[in-house]
């Protein structure tokens, strides 16, 4: 396994690699923020799968945290990052400095002039909450997805927005990656692994359940025969607000892969989504549902 800090050196390893790579498996990338773990891990793995080269970014992006949000908190660990990418299958950990993905100096250099913005699947949800978070994501990825050439990018259901911004850039801007999604990757009482999770206490450790609980309470509602959205959401909302220690931001209804408000009666394919604080931790999750 390889740990490479310039966007230089990827180029020509990856140049070699793609030269020997007989068979065309192709590469597989999986772009992370670090501090992984069993999440971000099933994504290398399924990368591993099926790529001859199979390239983990460890970028902790200023670009996507606004004024205020926790990316001097945000957890860092390169070198048990790149030991757990190893046992994974990683060939490549690349992990550039600030300067290399943003040249220039100053805090200008963190907002690059040219910005990718995905207009309304980056302006809803998160990104009514977050503002600017995904022009920095998109920009980032569209980066990075530049850097690595063409690929396989793998990516987790986990951040469902997040996906479905990425699939729209990659498909607007052509850029020659093909989108997977993964499953998330739970905890055994549903928290969804997140490196954010850290810093939670013992106590909203236990109480970050309700995330998993409320969605659950959302799907049980769909198939108990509930086809109004605006009751869907407020039994999941009703569920995080029961918990003292979380406070709600949003629980939402949405068209799956669209994120348009779900319209009653409810049909089809649906993503319902909630996210809340719990203490200082702020925390998202979602789930898949069908309303047949
Ligand atoms: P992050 O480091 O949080 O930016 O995440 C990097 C990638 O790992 C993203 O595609 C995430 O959706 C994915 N990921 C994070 N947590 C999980 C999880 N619990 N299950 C599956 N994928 C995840």
């Amino acid at each position: 396994m390889e740990l490479i800090d310039t966007t230089d050196a990827l180029a020509k390893t990856l140049a070699v690699r793609r030269a020997a790579d007989v068979a065309g498996l192709g590469v597989g990338f999986v772009p992370t923020m670090g501090a992984l773990h069993v999440g971000h891990l099933s994504l290398v793995s399924t990368a591993r799968s099926a790529s001859a080269t199979v390239v983990v970014s460890v970028f902790v992006n200023p670009a996507q945290f606004g004024p205020g949000e926790d990316l001097a908190s945000y957890p860092r660990d390169l070198d048990g990052d790149c030991a757990r990418a190893k046992r994974a299958g990683a060939d490549i950990v690349f992990a550039p400095s600030l300067a290399q993905m943003y040249p220039g100096s100053g805090s200008a250099a963190l907002r690059p002039q040219t910005r990718v913005s995905v207009a309304r699947l980056g302006e809803v949800l998160e990104g009514a909450s977050r503002p600017g978070h995904f022009d920095g994501m998109a920009t980032v990825v569209a980066k990075l997805l530049n850097l690595v050439g063409p690929c396989r990018a793998y990516f987790g259901e986990k951040d469902y927005q997040q996906l479905v911004v990425v699939r729209q850039l990659v498909a607007d801007l052509s850029i020659p990656a093909e989108v997977v999604a993964c499953p998330t990757v739970r905890a055994p009482d549903g928290l969804a692994l997140s490196s954010r999770n850290v810093h939670l206490t013992g106590d909203e450790r236990a109480a970050a359940k309700v995330l998993h609980g409320a969605l659950l309470a959302g799907r049980a509602a769909i198939e108990a025969g509930e086809r109004h959205p605006t009751r869907v959401g407020e039994a999941m909302a009703a569920m995080v607000r029961a918990e003292p220690l979380a406070s709600l931001d949003y629980a939402a209804v949405v068209v799956d892969g669209d994120l348009a408000p779900a319209v009653a009666p409810l049909a089809g394919e649906l993503r319902l989504l909630v996210a809340a604080r719990v203490g200082a931790v702020r925390l998202i999750d979602n789930l898949g549902v069908r309303a047949g």
